[in-house]
């Protein structure tokens, strides 16, 4: 399937350079290039302490960057243009720019002293200013969706991993991001609930949500998204249509690390 290029992509990240210190060390991204249209599914494969968890917290903001530049929709991000200057926005502007994505983390990040309805409708109501009669049914529309409904006034603390991170990603779509970003959303779940978390990421894809998903579910990756990167040391080492970057990896190194975790 072929992508539309002439198109401003929902996401560009162009020469992204990051390094935490630490004298002489390499640094964690290095020139990292990225570019996700809108509707598409991007995973990001790679070793451990290859950079992607780094790569989807700089993009959400989490993270400084040392280099590079990285565009939503066209708008520069962190940093405002004033003809020939360039300098760093201010918090709340970056606020701005990151309510437009949803992030949803390994540890799921919900508020264990609120409930599952208030957990999805808190950041709507008093962030995006939704009202609050209208954020619920929204909520509770997710909650369908994620086959939760019945649990919207139960507590974190009551749910499983699995339906807890079901929850967390209700939460980061309720907000209407133009990007999702998900980095190993399965990876602290026991074996059994993974298929329920990774069926409900299948579902927005299927409904045209625009999504960079780290993980390493390779059966996942291949089925759902549209492109796969392989990140090592902080680089892109490839960056292909699923299909081929299973079946025929062109670097050694991708090679191996297919053989080493089929
Ligand atoms: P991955 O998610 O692919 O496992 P990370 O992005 O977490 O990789 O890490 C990339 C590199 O950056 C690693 O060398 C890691 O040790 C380093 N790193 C990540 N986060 C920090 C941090 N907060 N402080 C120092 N080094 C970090
Ligand atoms: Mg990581």
């Amino acid at each position: 399937m072929s992508v539309e290029r002439t198109t401003i992509p929902v996401l560009e990240v162009m020469g992204l350079r990051k390094s935490f210190g630490g004298g002489g060390d390499r640094p964690a991204l290095d020139g990292v290039d990225l570019r996700v249209e809108d509707s598409e599914v991007v995973a990001v494969l790679g070793p451990s302490g290859s950079g992607k968890s780094t790569l989807v917290r700089c993009i959400d903001q989490l993270e400084s960057i040392d280099g590079g530049a990285m565009y939503l929709d066209g708008e520069l991000l962190g940093y405002e243009v004033h003809g020939s200057h360039i300098r760093p926005l201010r918090d709340v502007d970056v606020q701005r720019q990151r309510r437009r994505m949803g992030m949803v983390f390994q540890q799921f990040n919900l508020f264990p002293h609120w409930t599952v309805l208030r957990n999805i409708t808190e950041a709507p109501i008093t962030v995006h200013g939704v009202p609050p009669a209208e954020a619920k049914q929204r909520a509770m529309d997710l909650l369908e969706r994620v086959g939760l409904a019945d649990k919207a006034n139960a507590h974190p603390r009551q749910l499983s991993g699995g339906q807890q991170q079901r929850v967390a990603i209700a939460r980061a779509v309720a907000a209407n991001p133009r990007v999702l970003l998900f980095d190993e959303p399965t990876s602290s779940l026991d074996p059994e609930l993974v298929d329920e978390v990774l069926q409900v990421i299948k579902d927005l894809a299927v409904s045209g949500m625009t999504m960079v998903v780290v993980t390493h579910e390779m059966a996942f990756a291949r089925s759902v998204a549209d492109r796969c990167v392989f990140m090592a040391e902080g680089k892109v080492i490839e960056d292909r249509p699923a299909q081929e970057f299973f079946e025929s990896p062109r670097s050694t190194r991708l090679q191996t690390f297919l053989t080493r975790t089929a």
